[in-house]
């Protein structure tokens, strides 16, 4: 699937809850966000039809994110359903991990290939303070988890805060050199709920990234599906470091999704509130010619770029967009 300046489309990112276990203090206010009522969010069903239409337009990657996708109950009946669809060739996670521990080996066997786990400390007072109600301890063993039951890349996303983690940026990167991590600092983005909270915490990635070579140099790397993070590596590291520059040096002109929101919609950019309604046509009986349709339509609508850098306000927090 190509949008109108040829970009490749091949990257589905569904949404399937708009609920979360955490209150990070980027994404949500303290008292999270009133969550859809149930019927608004898509059933397992519906969301396996959309992926299959999507995979018949040239979706080739499928991302499953929330809100907290292993906050919603049976993600490994849906995981099972999605890893069936024929053309479809990766089948991927983003997770804070608290939840993990237990679902990595379900949901390996039930055919996920990868997972991303969200952490932004590895101190445990931080990770409770960052989170507002987490357990390091927790996100830990859900990590270890991944790893043992061979999910392959376990990446990390960290979002690097001035003020609040950028003193262990060369710790969480030194996690490379002891295990098979790919660590990727964020650049925090206007899309929580407290915009003025996140321009005074924003850390541009050039300082990031030579935090990060204070603790040694970097050579460039290779590690599958690294998207928008370019990767290097300290030598001999078994793992890898990235660093994801959303706003200070954008990626639009590479960007190769779509996203699906948890009450179905699709949305052709993380940063624009256009968006195309694929729920009301689902539940008004629409066939998969409509259905492919909506696909085009998200597809024109998908803008050049990102508008980030002067967002003062927008209808949805990264928790009801799926990040
Ligand atoms: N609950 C899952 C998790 O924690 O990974 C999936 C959803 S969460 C919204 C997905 C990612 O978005 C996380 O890595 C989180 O750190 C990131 N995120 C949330 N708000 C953000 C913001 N304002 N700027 C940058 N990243 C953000």
């Amino acid at each position: 699937m190509r949008d109108r300046l040829g970009r490749e489309i091949d990257y589905l990112r569904v949404s399937v809850t708009d609920r979360c276990n955490l209150r990070c203090l980027y994404c949500l206010p303290p008292q999270g966000v009133r969550p859809k009522a149930h019927d608004e969010i898509l059933h397992y069903e519906e969301i396996v039809r959309l992926v299959e239409v999507g995979v018949s337009l040239g979706i080739r990657r499928v991302r499953l994110t929330g809100g907290e996708p292993l906050a919603r109950l049976g993600l490994t009946k849906l995981v099972a359903q999605l890893a069936a669809i024929p053309g479809l060739e990766d089948l991927s996670l983003t997770t804070n991990g608290t939840l993990l521990a237990p679902l990595a080996a379900p949901l390996k066997q039930a055919g996920l290939k990868r997972v991303n786990v969200s952490l932004d400390t590895l101190r445990p007072e931080r990770f409770r303070a960052i989170t507002r109600r987490g357990t390091l301890a927790d996100a830990w063993a859900g990590i270890e988890a991944a790893l043992a039951v061979g999910l392959d890349p376990v990446k990390i996303n960290t979002v690097a805060l001035a003020g609040v983690n950028d003193d262990e940026i060369g710790e969480l990167a030194a996690l490379t050199r002891r295990l098979p991590l790919h660590v990727r600092f964020i650049e925090v983005m206007p899309l929580g709920a407290d915009l003025d909270w996140a321009a005074a915490h924003a850390l541009p990635m050039a300082a990031v990234r030579s935090a990060v070579e204070k603790a040694g140099l970097l050579e460039p790397a290779d590690v599958a599906g690294a998207g928008p993070a370019a990767a290097w590596r300290f030598p001999g590291a078994p793992g890898t470091v990235g660093f994801i520059a959303a706003l200070s040096e954008a990626f639009c002109a590479r960007c190769n999704r779509l996203r699906l929101t948890a009450d179905g919609r699709l949305k052709p950019c993380l940063a624009s509130d256009v968006e195309v309604d694929v729920r009301g046509l689902l539940r008004g009986g629409a066939g998969t010619g409509e259905l492919k349709g909506a696909f085009r339509r998200a597809l024109e609508l998908k803008p050049t770029h990102h508008d980030l850098a002067s967002y003062t306000e927008h209808t949805r927090v990264m928790c009801q967009i799926g990040g």
